[in-house]
Order: structure tokens, then sequence, then C-alpha cells
């Protein structure tokens, strides 16, 4: 009855976030009333284990009281203090501090917003900004990676490569380009990775050398593209990218929102691949996604750019919201649970995970499986030889959705016929051996 009048006012009123909304009108909505470490609970007492961390970000897990308590406590004392006006408060300041301690090389500067989109179109703004403090203003064009996804506000959606953000938008604008993804498992090149390491350098370079060197602003990358599918670069092909863009002095971005927070083992893959880059952003796992927030770090160079380009004057970019203290309480107490234990179990559990993926690999429906600690993908095909996609029939995302929730399990289902996989750091062995279990159950019953 609950469910009915709930299911019934959602279709009339709430808007879903991308979604067909004359298909979830048909279909409904399910709805969740509880959870805990990796399980969820929905409001008919189903329980199913969220193999994708709600969207790639629950990644402590659900049910920490200390975290209830930390948002609580700074609610009680102070829940709202502005960064304008040169106020502040001890909460943002402490984890500013911390996530630079962290940071790779020297980004040693943070500017806090409410989730991955605004930190993505934030950094657009300072990428703008840094040039024009340069003398530069003329650097005005931005290059980004093909299946590649950057939230979708106004600016960052364009340098989001997958069309459904863009079709019906108007976007990508003229200063928005792409070049090809490594997509290892159908690159047309082949899978050699030095071979597709180095046609990514030659074309970053075409690209750059077609809309002019002293024309570009900045390069944006996904350590491991996420939304397009889980897509891992060979080793070296980040550290490639970022060569190049040194090379011919172009700032190169990296987008942590998923990898960051020990999604592919250490607290950024940034670090793992041995680089520092000049913008990093990162969201979801830096609260957990008990609260929103996002962040994005600034090299010293890009800092102290800006601030010496504006002098006196305010660098007008920021939202009331900044720096929000409930946010960063939060924050800084999951990053002391992500230390006391959970980053060294993601990393226990990740290798798990992958292990458990890869003796899928026998099924005759799974072409590849590909990722990096609790990040990864199984993809489906009907001919392992010819890497035939499902039938369009089996295809949809919501059908493959729809098979795992009846098995129990919760995974993120691309439209290509890829299940993604993004479980909680928390997850015990039992239960990424049931993440692999339901995941073969599903298999078993697809076509
Ligand atoms: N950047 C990347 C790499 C993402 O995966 C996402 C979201 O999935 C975003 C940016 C946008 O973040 P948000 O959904 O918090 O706005």
């Amino acid at each position: 009855m609950l469910t009915n009048s709930l299911v019934e006012l959602d279709r009339q009123h709430l808007v879903h976030p991308v979604s067909s909304f004359r298909g979830h009108e048909a279909r409904g909505v399910r709805v969740l009333r509880s959870a805990k470490g990796a399980t969820v609970t929905d409001v008919e007492g189903r329980e199913l284990i969220d193999g994708f961390a709600g969207l790639w970000c629950v990644n402590a897990g659900y049910g920490h009281e200390s975290v209830v308590e930390a948002a609580a406590e700074q609610m009680r004392r102070l829940p709202y203090a502005t960064g304008y006006f040169d106020l502040g408060s001890e909460a943002p300041i402490r984890l500013a501090a911390a996530l630079a301690e962290r940071a790779p090389g020297d980004m040693n500067h943070i500017y806090f917003t409410l989730g991955g989109s605004d930190a993505v179109d934030s950094t657009i703004r300072f990428v703008r900004y840094y040039w024009h403090a340069k003398g530069q203003p003329e650097r005005d064009q931005f290059i980004s990676v093909a299946q590649g996804y950057h939230g979708s506000t106004t600016m960052g959606a364009g340098l989001t490569a997958l069309p459904g953000f863009h079709d019906g938008f108007g976007v990508p604008y003229a200063w928005q380009h792409k070049i090809s993804s490594h997509y290892l498992y159908r690159n047309p090149l082949g899978d050699d990775p030095q071979m597709v390491i180095d046609a990514s350098v030659a074309e970053l370079r075409a690209k750059v050398a077609a809309i002019g060197e002293d024309k570009v602003a900045a390069f944006y990358v996904e350590p491991i593209q996420g939304s397009g599918g889980v897509l891992v670069p060979p080793k070296g092909w980040i550290k490639a990218m970022r060569d190049v863009c040194k090379e011919l002095g172009i700032l190169f971005v990296a987008d942590e929102v998923i990898t960051g927070f020990g999604r592919t083992g250490p607290i950024f893959a940034s670090a793992e691949e041995g680089i520092v880059p000049d913008l990093m952003t990162c969201a979801k796992g830096l609260t957990s996604g008990y609260v929103p927030m996002g962040a994005v770090f600034m090299s010293d160079h890009v800092y102290d750019t800006i601030a010496d380009g504006a002098g006196a004057k305010a660098v007008g970019h920021g939202f009331t919201y900044s720096a929000h203290p409930v946010s960063a309480a939060v924050a800084l107490e999951v990053l002391a649970l992500y230390e006391g234990g959970l980053f060294d179990n993601g990393i226990k559990a990740g290798a798990r995970l992958m292990a458990g993926l890869e003796s899928l690999r026998d099924h005759p429906l799974v072409g590849d499986v590909r990722g990096r600690g609790m990040l990864a993908a199984v993809e489906l095909v009907t001919d392992k030889d010819k890497k035939t996609p499902l039938p369009p029939e089996v295809q949809p995302a919501t059908r493959l959705f729809d098979r795992a929730w009846d098995q129990g399990l919760i995974v993120r289902s691309f439209a290509q016929g890829i299940f993604g996989y993004a479980p909680p750091l928390c997850c015990t062995d039992a239960e990424i051996d049931a993440i692999v279990e339901r995941t073969r159950a599903v298999l078993d019953i697809t076509l």
C-alpha cells in the first residue's frame, strides 16, 4: 500500500536524473528504505547487495554511526558558515589541509564544491582565468577523450563525450574537442598497449596542431573512464598524455570523481600513475555519499597565477555552499574511517573482486573483464571471436538491471551490455563472492 502510493507520487512529481521520463513513468520507482554496510533494503524488506555503492560513491559503506554523529555535532554547533567576507569555519580548513597533504605533488590548494559536475565546471572557469592571468586569453579551447564523462552542467556536459548528454541540449560547443578513447577491448587499432598509447599521443599532438598550439587551454582525462563503460587505459597511457601536455604547455586536468578515495586502491589514482596533474577534481567518495561535496585541487603554479592575476580583486567564482561545514565534517570522519582500515580492506576486496570476475570469462556471454581495485566491468557479447554485442532486445540497461535486481544484486547496467561494479570498500569476502555468483546467475538467464 505504502509502496503503491509512493510509486504514484514519484510518477507524478519527482523528476529523476538521467532517465527516460516516459520510460520511468511506465516502470515506476523502486523505493529503498535503509542500508547497512554493503546491503540495501527496499520498502518491502527485500535485501540486496549494492555492487555499485549507490552511484559509485558510498565507498565507506552505509550506516557508519560515527559519520552520522560528525554531521549531527557540526549541525548542532555551526550548521553553516560562508567562505565569503574572509569568513570560514574549522572543518573545511582542516579538510583542505588533510587533502593537500595526501594529494599528489604540489596540489596544495583546494576549492570545495557541491559535487562532481560543479567541480568540473569550476575547473573550466579556473582554467580560463589562469590563461587570462597569463596574458593568453586566446587559449580557450578544451580537449577531452571520447567515451569520457565529466558531469552534466552546461559547460562540463560538453567535455563529457557521451551522446546522451549532448543530443537535444545543443552541446558540445565549438571550443570543446575530443580525441579517441583508448577502449582496449574495442579499439579499432587492436589491443597492443604500446600501440594504443602511441596512437593516443599522436592523436593528441595532431589535435593540438589542428586547433593551434597557442589556443589550447586544457586537456581532461579520467584515470579510468567510468560512465563510458569502465575503460581502463593501458599502463603508461595517462603518463604519456600528461607528458605531452607538459611539453606543449597545456594544462592537464585529472577528473578523479570516481577514481578518488580508494576506488582503485590508493587515495587518488593519479598517484598510482606517477603523475601530478595541474588541476584535479573529486567528489563521491570524498563524503562517501552521506552528504553532497566535491573538490577542485590546484597545483601551486595554477593557484599562484590566478592569485597574482586577480591581485586585490575578488576571483568571481563561488557558491553559497562552497566548503559547507557539515559536508567537511563528514568528509573528515569518512577519511578517518578510510585510513583506519577501509582503504586496506578495499585493496583486499578489490583483488578478490577482480579474481572472481575473471573467473566468469569461461561463460559464453563474457567477452571482456576489466578493472582495477573496486572498479570493474564485465562486457557481454554473443560471439566472443567477433565481439558481437548483445541483441537489441536484451541490451537495454533496464533489462540487465532488472535481472540483477531479481538475483538480489545492484550493479550498473550500461546500455551497450556492460555490467559495471563499484562496491563499497567495506565488502566482506562473502559479499564479494555473492556479487560474482549472482552475476553468473544473471548471465545464465540472459539469453
Ligand atoms: N566526473 C566524473 C568522472 C564522474 O564520473 C561524474 C559522475 O559520475 C562527474 C564528474 C559528475 O559528478 P556529479 O554526478 O557528482 O555531479
